[in-house]
C-alpha cells in the first residue's frame, strides 16, 4: 500500500507545489504569445492516419503542417483509416507531429486525443473491456479504476496523452443510440463509477506519469437526454432536475480532479448547450469551479450557424460559443474557427481575457501532462500492453458484469455432458461483443482487428471440443431470413438445451439511432419457432440498451444480459453458462416491457402491478411493470439479509447516521454480492421518489460466510433540490431499505 502511495499518488503538498510551478510556466509562455499563436492553440484538427505505409508517416502530413505552421494548431484528434495503427505506428506518428510542433517558434507541444473509452481501443492489439453500461453493471469501483488505470497505460503506450472518457450522459430514453456508453439510469451509481475512471486514467491525481492520461468528462450536459430518444436532438430539461441528477455526476468527476471536458452537440430548453454562458461559464467553471480545458465536439460551433440556427453566419457561431466558454473547438472546417476568432478579437468582440482564459486552461494541461518534456512513448516502457495481465482484467471486469435475470427451475449452469444448440444473430462475432468505438467509429472493424478473440460460440466450442456444440446463426441483423430460423428449429432437435444469442448491430451516434425499441422482428420470430419445442432456452442479451423482449421473454427458461462485454466477453459468458464462474453483475438500468412504460427504478409513483393482474382501475400509479428492475442480479448461490441496524432513529441536520447489516452467503457456493442501500423521503415539498440508491459495496462470501457491511449516511443524502433551485433536507421521516431489510428514522 505504502509502494503504491509513493509512485501511485501524488500527496496533497506535492501537488500544490506541481500546481503553482506549472501556473507560473503558464504565466510566463502565454505572455509570449502572439494572438494567433493563442488562438492556434484553441484549434483542435483531424489528422487522418493511414494504414498505408506508403503514406509518410502514415498520415496527412501536409495537413499537419498546414495546420503548425500556419494556423498554430494546439490539438490533434484521432482518426485512423481504416482501423487500428500498431504501437509502432502511432509512435511514429506522435514523433513525426512533436517533430512539426518542435519547428515552429515556440515549440508548444500539440495535445492528440482519442476516443479510448472501453481499451485503447484504436490500437492493435490493445486490452478492450466492457462498454460503460458493463462497468456500471459490475457496481464494482476497484475493478472499474483497474481497468481504467490499463486503458490508460496502452493509451500512453500509443503516445496519446488525452482520452474522451468517461462518458457522463444521464439517459432518460434507453431507445438513445449512446445509452450503452453511459453508466445507466441512476446518478449515484454513475457519479462513483466516474470518480473510478477518472482516478484510474489520471492516475490518482498523477496525470504526468508516463503511465496516466487526461480524461474528457462527456457530454456536458443533457445530451444523453433527448426528448424524442434520437441523438443529437433537443432535450427538455428542468433546471431543478438538471441539478438534481446531471450535474451531481459532473461535479463527483470534477471533484475526482477531470482535467477536461467535452460539450453536449444538442440543446436544452431550446439553447444549443454551445451556446449557453449559463452552463458553461457559470455553472461549470464558475459554480463548479472547473479548472480544465471545454472542449466542443464535433464541429459544433458551425452547426450553431448551420443546425441551431441561433447564430447567423460562422463568425457569429464562433463568438457566440467562445463568449459562451469554450476552450478549444474540435473539427473547426477548414480553419475558419481560427480566422474568424482572431478577427474577432482585433474588432473588440470578443476580449483577450476570454483567450487567455482558454490558453491558460490549455497549457495548464499540457505542462500536467508532461508533455514539453515527453510526447513519444518510448515502448520498452511498456511491456506490459496486451498482456496475458491486462487480459485477465479485462475478463474479470467482463464477468463481474454479466447479469443473470432469470433461471427458472435453475436451468443455468449448464451441464458440459449435454447437447446445446448455440445460435442466434450475434452468437458469431466480435462486432457485437465489442459494439462501437472498437476499432473504428461504428465498431465493423472488430471481426478483422479481434480475430483472435473468441466469440460466443467459439468459447463455446473451446469449452466443449468443435464437434459438441451444434450452430447455425438462425437470424440475420441485416434481412430476415425465414430459411434460417428452419435451420435453426431442425438443428434444435438434436439439442437438450438452446443457447439464444440475440441482439444489435454495432453502432454509436446518430447511425445508431432506432424507431423501435423492440428487437428485430426476425429474432422475435426466431425465439418463438424455437420457444415451441419445449426445450429450455436461454437467451442470451448482447446490447447495448434494452431491445424490449415482452413478446417471448415467458417462453425462455434463462435470461442473461452480457449488455457489450469486449473482447474477453465471449468467455466470460460461456464460463458463467457453465457455472465455472458465477455471475455477479446487476442491471444498471430498468429493463421495460413496453415501448411506453420507460419509467426509472426511482419513479414517483408506488404501486405496481403484477404480471397478467387486469389493470381495472387504469390510473397511471399502476403502470409500473418493468420486465426486470433496476438492481436485478441473480446468482448460482443465495444471499440473506438480517439485522439491519442504525445508531439513531432520530437526527438533527447536522448528525450523520451510521448503518449496518449483516450479509450471509446462503447457498452451497462462493459468490459475489453487490449490497445496495436505498433512501425514501416519504414526504416533501417535491413529490419524493418512491427510493433512491445512496451506497453500494460488491463483496465476496464463502458458503457460510457472513458479513457485515457498514455504511454512513450524510445530511447530502437526504437532501434533494427544491422549487428554489436550492439543496435541502426536509424534516420528516425516511426509510433505509438494503434488500428485504426496512429502518425508519426521523430528521428533527
Ligand atoms: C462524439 C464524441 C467524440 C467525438 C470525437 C463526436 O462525434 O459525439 O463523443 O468524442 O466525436 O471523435
Amino acid at each position: 500500500m505504502l509502494a503504491f502511495l509513493i509512485c501511485g499518488a501524488a500527496s496533497s503538498q506535492e501537488t500544490k507545489n506541481k500546481k503553482s510551478d506549472i501556473d507560473a510556466k503558464v504565466y510566463e509562455l502565454l505572455s509570449k504569445m502572439t494572438l494567433e499563436e493563442k488562438v492556434g492553440q484553441m484549434t483542435q484538427i483531424t489528422v487522418t492516419i493511414f494504414e498505408d505505409p506508403s503514406k509518410p508517416g502514415y498520415f496527412d502530413a501536409a495537413k499537419l503542417k498546414q495546420g503548425i505552421q500556419d494556423y498554430h494548431i494546439g490539438s490533434i484528434l484521432n482518426v485512423p483509416n481504416p482501423g487500428a495503427p500498431t504501437l509502432k505506428r502511432w509512435q511514429e506518428t506522435l514523433t513525426a507531429i512533436s517533430n512539426e510542433a518542435n519547428k515552429s517558434r515556440l515549440k508548444i507541444p500539440v495535445l492528440y486525443g482519442i476516443d479510448a473509452i472501453h481499451g485503447a481501443s484504436y490500437t492493435a492489439g490493445a486490452t478492450l473491456f466492457p462498454q460503460q453500461i458493463g462497468l456500471a453493471a459490475t457496481f464494482n469501483t476497484n475493478l472499474v479504476k483497474r481497468g481504467a488505470e490499463i486503458s490508460a497505460y496502452e493509451t500512453r503506450a500509443s503516445s496519446i496523452p488525452w482520452v474522451f472518457s468517461p462518458d457522463l450522459d444521464f439517459p432518460r430514453n434507453p431507445a438513445w443510440s449512446r445509452m450503452w456508453e453511459s453508466f445507466g439510469e441512476d446518478a449515484y451509481l454513475s457519479s462513483q463509477m466516474a470518480v473510478a475512471l477518472v482516478n484510474g486514467f489520471e492516475g490518482n491525481n498523477n496525470v504526468g506519469s508516463k503511465y496516466s492520461v487526461a480524461s474528457c468528462m462527456k457530454h456536458y450536459i443533457g445530451y444523453g437526454s433527448t426528448t424524442t430518444g434520437k441523438d443529437r436532438t433537443p432535450s427538455i430539461i428542468p433546471e431543478r432536475l438538471l441539478r438534481q441528477y446531471d450535474l451531481t455526476i459532473y461535479q463527483a468527476a470534477i471533484k475526482a480532479g477531470a482535467k477536461s471536458v467535452m460539450i453536449s452537440s444538442g440543446e436544452i430548453n431550446g439553447t444549443p448547450v454551445h451556446a449557453s454562458k449559463h452552463l458553461i461559464t457559470d455553472i461549470l467553471k464558475k459554480e463548479l469551479g472547473f479548472k480544465g480545458v471545454v472542449v466542443t465536439d464535433w464541429k459544433d460551433i458551425i452547426y450553431l450557424n448551420t443546425r441551431h440556427k441561433v447564430a447567423e453566419t460562422k463568425r457569429d457561431a464562433v463568438r457566440i460559443a467562445v463568449m459562451a466558454g469554450i476552450d478549444m473547438s474540435m473539427v473547426p472546417e477548414e480553419f475558419s474557427f481560427y480566422t474568424d476568432l482572431v478577427n474577432l478579437v482585433q474588432s473588440g468582440e470578443v476580449p483577450m481575457s476570454r483567450i487567455d482564459d482558454a490558453v491558460t486552461r490549455i497549457l495548464r494541461m499540457k505542462f500536467e501532462l508532461n508533455l514539453f518534456q515527453n510526447t513519444v512513448a518510448d515502448l520498452k516502457d511498456y511491456p506490459k500492453f496486451g498482456s496475458a495481465e491486462h487480459i485477465q482484467e479485462a475478463y474479470n471486469t467482463a464477468a463481474e458484469s454479466i447479469t443473470l435475470l432469470k433461471n427458472k427451475e435453475a436451468v443455468l449452469p449448464l451441464n458440459k455432458t449435454e447437447k446445446i444448440l448455440v445460435t442466434g444473430a450475434t452468437a458469431n462475432s466480435m462486432k457485437y461483443l465489442n459494439g462501437g468505438w472498437s476499432y473504428n467509429w461504428q465498431g465493423e472493424n472488430s471481426d478483422t482487428y479481434a480475430a483472435d478473440k473468441s466469440t460466443i460460440l467459439e468459447a463455446f466450442q473451446n469449452k466443449l471440443g468443435k464437434e459438441n456444440v451444434l450452430y447455425t446463426a438462425g437470424a440475420d441483423l441485416e434481412k430476415e431470413n425465414d430459411v434460417e430460423i428452419q435451420k435453426a428449429v431442425d438443428l434444435a432437435k438434436d439439442a437438450s438445451k438452446i443457447v439464444l444469442c440475440l441482439g444489435e448491430k454495432n453502432y454509436t451516434e446518430t447511425p445508431g439511432d432506432i424507431s423501435n425499441l423492440y428487437m428485430s422482428p426476425s429474432q422475435i420470430k426466431l425465439a418463438l419457432a424455437l420457444s415451441k419445442l419445449n426445450k429450455p432456452i436461454i437467451l442470451v442479451l448482447n446490447e447495448g440498451r434494452p431491445r424490449l423482449i415482452s413478446d417471448f421473454e415467458d417462453k425462455m427458461s434463462a435470461v442473461v444480459q452480457c449488455y457489450l462485454p469486449g473482447n474477453e466477453g465471449g468467455r466470460a459468458l460461456v464460463d458463467i453458462l457453465y457455472g465455472d464462474v458465477n455471475p455477479s453483475g446487476r442491471l444498471p438500468y430498468n429493463y421495460p416491457r413496453y415501448p411506453n412504460s420507460l419509467e426509472k427504478y426511482n419513479r414517483k409513483y408506488t404501486e405496481s402491478i403484477s404480471e397478467g393482474e387486469q389493470n381495472n382501475d387504469a390510473t397511471y400509479e399502476k403502470s409500473y411493470l418493468p420486465q426486470f428492475e433496476f438492481g436485478t442480479g441473480l446468482s448460482y448461490t443465495t444471499f440473506s439479509y438480517s439485522n439491519l441496524k442504525i445508531d439513531k432513529t432520530e437526527i438533527n441536520n447536522t448528525d450523520e447516521i451510521n448503518v449496518s447489516v449483516d450479509v450471509t452467503n446462503s447457498g452451497k457456493r462462493a459468490g459475489k454480492e453487490s449490497v445496495l442501500l436505498y433512501l425514501s423521503d416519504n414526504f416533501a415539498s417535491i413529490t419524493p421518489e418512491f427510493k433512491s440508491l445512496k451506497r453500494f459495496e460488491k463483496i465476496s462470501l464463502e458458503p457460510n460466510e457472513t458479513k457485515t457491511i457498514k455504511f454512513t449516511l450524510n445530511q447530502k443524502d437526504l437532501q434533494f433540490v427544491n422549487e428554489d433551485l436550492k439543496w435541502i433536507a426536509e424534516k420528516g421521516t425516511f426509510t433505509i431499505q438494503i434488500a428485504n431489510q426496512k429502518k425508519d428514522f426521523l430528521l428533527r
